[in-house]
């Protein structure tokens, strides 16, 4: 079975990482597993703008690639951006395989509401399957409840569901039948 690695990037609250590796299985046909390792976020911060470039992180994921990997998804609690963003949730590379993903903002304490770890879980696992999607070649989905629904606020995350629409999931069985 296709094997989905977590690595945490930075401290990592354990709880959401163990939540996200129980969690992925259900939603996409993989297996998951979280790596012993953790990748340092420190080289990729940005005084000027006081957020972590996710795209230096994600080159920097590539040494913790094994011959078992079939995805690498780095979860973290830092702030990422791109330059040409504010911030974002997550990036991945289309195609794979490295993707990651923030909770920084997806937390209710970010926009000064009480915390609420069931949501944040929920967040965090439809970002999960987002990012995820992107390294198997997808776009962005214009049926909201998709997981591939673009989102530029946590409300927009809140309307997905954590799964594929039916078109996205048949993209992602006919790309894998044009690699085979
Ligand atoms: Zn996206
Ligand atoms: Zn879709």
């Amino acid at each position: 079975m296709k094997l989905v690695q977590l690595l945490p990037v930075g401290d990592m609250d354990g709880t959401l990482l163990r939540y996200l590796n129980d969690a992925i299985p259900r939603s996409l046909h993989v297996s998951c597993e979280i790596l012993p390792a953790v990748l340092d976020p420190q080289p990729s911060y940005h005084p000027e703008r006081q957020q972590y470039h996710s795209s230096e992180i994600l080159q920097r994921m590539q040494s913790f690639l094994h011959p078992q990997t079939w995805r690498l998804l780095g979860v973290t609690s830092v702030d990422l951006y791109i330059p040409i963003l504010k911030y974002v949730f997550g990036e991945a590379q289309m195609g794979g395989p490295c993707a990651v993903v923030s909770f920084h903002r997806l937390r209710q304490e970010f926009y000064g509401l009480d915390r609420d770890a069931t949501l944040l879980g929920q967040r965090l696992l439809k970002e999960a399957i987002h990012e995820l999607g992107h390294t198997l070649d997808l776009r962005h989905c214009h049926d909201h409840q998709c997981a591939m629904a673009s989102a530029h606020a946590v409300e927009w995350i809140d309307l997905r569901e954590s799964t594929l629409c039916e078109s996205c999931n048949a993209r992602v069985t006919s790309n894998a039948a044009v690699r085979a």
